[in-house]
């Protein structure tokens, strides 16, 4: 059976994206893994996995006349299936975002692995979508209060729809954080486990201006195994 993740957050910049395909690649190596970037307002998976020149993407799929099946919008990128989303803002505003649903369905048949790269905040009905969707959030943190108070609202609001967390990732802690303090934080506010707590890191931002995922980049790099020991400990069913 499939189990669905959405990869979320408070505030955008946190990470999630580079979270998401970080995530899948590491599970592409035991699962049948498709990342679908659900983020349809503030779309920008497309620039991490090197697809902005695809002409099909979740927009069209979107559309609520849109007579293509889901498969139509879905690339065979870095041992995944990706369906990355179009960034016009036109295409925004015709496109039905309740849509999804039936979408994350379709492809839910055909993967063991679905990962929702997720819109920031808790703004609007369709931003939570992905939350409301999924089994299970990872929850992307940077080791701040306020970052650690936007995740708890997130999981608050996901605990509500049922969907429990799955863990948090620590995101671009810096070498002068003290992690030990932060992972107790975690464990303490947070249901799932600390999945990883994953350094600042050039080779991130290096990865991101290549069109390329983390783990394909430069997998030999500190931020990489994190990544890779998190999805390990994420606990897919089999
Ligand atoms: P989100 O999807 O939450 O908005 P992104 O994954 O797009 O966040 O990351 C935002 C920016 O921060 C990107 O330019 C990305 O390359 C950079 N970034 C993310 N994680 C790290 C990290 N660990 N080290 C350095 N830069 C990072
Ligand atoms: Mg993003």
């Amino acid at each position: 059976m499939v189990e669905a993740f959405a990869v979320a957050s408070g505030k955008g910049g946190t990470g999630k994206t580079t979270s998401t395909l970080a995530l899948g690649m590491a599970l592409a190596a035991d699962y049948d893994v498709t990342v679908i970037d659900a983020d349809t307002g503030m779309a920008n998976l497309l620039f991490h996995a090197g697809l902005d020149d695809v002409e099909i993407t979740l927009h069209d799929l979107l559309l609520t006349d849109c007579d293509l099946p889901a498969s139509a919008a879905v690339y065979d990128r870095f041992g995944m299936s990706v369906v990355p989303c179009g960034t016009s803002l036109a295409d925004f505003e015709a496109a039905d975002p309740t849509v999804l649903r039936d979408v994350v369905a379709d492809l839910a048949a055909d993967t063991d692995v679905l990962l929702l790269d997720s819109p920031a905040a808790l703004g609007s009905k369709s931003a939570v979508l992905p939350i409301v969707l999924a089994d299970r959030i990872v929850i992307i943190l940077q080791p701040t209060v306020p970052s650690l108070s936007d995740g708890l609202k997130v999981q608050e609001y996901a605990r509500a729809y049922g969907t429990v967390t799955g863990g948090v990732i620590f995101n671009r802690v810096r070498q002068d954080e003290d992690v030990a303090t932060i992972a107790e934080q975690a464990t303490r506010y947070f249901d799932g486990r600390t999945l990883a707590t994953v350094p600042e890191s050039d080779a991130v931002r290096m990865a991101r201006r290549v069109g390329k995922p983390l783990l394909a980049h430069a997998p030999e790099t500190t931020a990489a195994s994190a990544f890779r020991s998190a999805a390990a400990t994420l606990d897919i069913h089999d």
